[in-house]
């Protein structure tokens, strides 16, 4: 889960971590209010679940609070589109006003868990700001990477060694240190899966400061966290994994193809959807029903992709181990039955009860195709797509 800048520097603060004094508006006048507060030399910025705000028009440096009420209004209602959203954007609605800040140098810090080890590890670059892609693509030893050992915990020895690849004066190492140990301690105690402060700058008096910082939750650790899960934005995420979410179809991911996928287990998920791509077709989603013995998770899986429109094919991938394939198929039935389902549907099961429940497919008369390969069951899904 993303959280929003505002939210994300709400968390960094109570960490001790310098920020600069800002307040959130959702309208004009709240942000020309609060732009006369911070003195009338502001920044105006979207808040949105994306980067690359900078270069999309979602951050707007203005010198006056009437300047701040008309790039608030300019943002407030509209679609920001930048190069990590696609065409369509995303909706802003609400802006992030804050003191503008004269800063000497724009530092990127950030913390990862590492999927190569599965530890978590700080990142640093003297190159921050908007260019870091960049700098990751063509120089990446301009990033340093210090891995740190959960159990032993942040040492300050890493955080010296940060401190100097950041190319920070004497009297700014030990700030950094404690400002390292305080990111790390934010990023840990909230199963933080990225934590992100592009720019950390240098300001003209020469202190540290997060300009910026996006901070993502690890959907698996929630249930940890019932007060980061109040702070979800739903209107910034897919409306059709919302509808999943909420008919407790967690692991459901809208892809950009035309072949829906039931499969239960991620794994085979995953190899389904490279069996649709070898044949020549193109998932619409990633869709893991998981171990279930309940019909209606089989029928919500349904009215899930059959709420997307570019569904034109279903492709029923399901090996039953304790999951029971009399039960798939009864779901599969029902969701015909109650008229859920328009489009040809292919199915490939195996395991428990399987004999069973090709038979109740068979018998229902019912327009599903049955294959026992794996490979042409991906094939006939992906003509059966192009066919519609
Ligand atoms: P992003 O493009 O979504 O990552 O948004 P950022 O919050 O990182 O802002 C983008 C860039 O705007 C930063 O890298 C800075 O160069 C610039 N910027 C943001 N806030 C300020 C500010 O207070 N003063 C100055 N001079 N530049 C700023
Ligand atoms: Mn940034």
């Amino acid at each position: 889960m993303k959280l929003h800048e505002y939210q994300a520097k709400e968390i960094l603060a109570r960490y001790g971590i310098p920020i600069p004094r800002g307040q959130v508006a959702e309208t004009g006048t709240q942000a020309g209010n609060a732009a006369f507060r911070l003195g009338g030399r502001v920044v105006v910025k979207a808040q949105v679940h994306a980067g690359g705000r900078g270069k999309g028009g979602g951050i707007k440096l203005v010198r006056s609070d009437i300047e701040a009420g008309l790039a608030a209004l300019d943002m407030l209602g509209s679609r920001l589109v930048t190069p990590q959203t696609g065409p369509e954007g995303v909706p802003v609605q609400k802006v992030l006003v804050e003191q503008a800040v004269d800063l000497r140098r724009e530092l990127y810090l950030g913390i990862i868990i590492d999927p190569a080890n599965g530890l978590p590890v700080i990142m640093a670059s003297d190159a921050g700001g908007m260019e870091i892609e960049e700098v990751a693509a063509a120089t990446p030893e301009r990033i340093l990477k210090v891995s740190v050992d959960p159990v032993i915990g942040f040492q300050p020895f890493q955080g010296r060694a940060v401190a100097y690849a950041l190319g920070l004066e004497p009297a700014q190492v030990q700030p950094a240190v404690t400002l390292i140990g305080n990111l790390y301690r934010a990023f840990m105690e909230h199963d933080g899966s990225l934590l992100e402060i592009n720019p950390l700058v240098v300001t003209g008096e020469g202190r540290l400061l997060a300009l910026d910082a996006k901070f993502n939750i690890e959907d698996n650790a929630l249930f940890r966290h019932p007060e980061l899960e109040a702070l979800r934005d739903i209107e910034q995420e897919d409306p059709l994994e919302v509808q999943a979410r909420g008919m407790g179809i967690n692991n459901y991911i809208k892809l950009h193809g035309d072949i829906g996928c039931v499969v239960n287990g991620a794994g085979l998920a995953m190899a389904t959807m490279d069996l649709i791509k070898l044949a020549g077709g193109e998932p619409a989603n990633f869709l893991d029903i998981g171990t279930v013995n309940d019909v209606g998770r089989v029928t919500n899986a349904f009215q899930v992709l059959s709420t997307d429109p570019a569904v034109k094919a279903i492709f029923i991938n399901i090996f039953g181990g304790l999951a029971r394939v009399d039960i798939i198929a009864e779901g599969i039935i029902e969701s015909f039955r109650s008229g859920k389902v328009s489009v040809p549907v292919v199915t490939r099961l195996a395991g428990t009860n399987v004999a069973e429940g090709k038979r109740m497919l068979a018998e229902a008369g019912i327009p599903v195709t049955q294959v026992d390969s794996l490979n042409e069951a991906a094939k006939a899904a992906v003509r059966l797509a192009v066919g519609a």
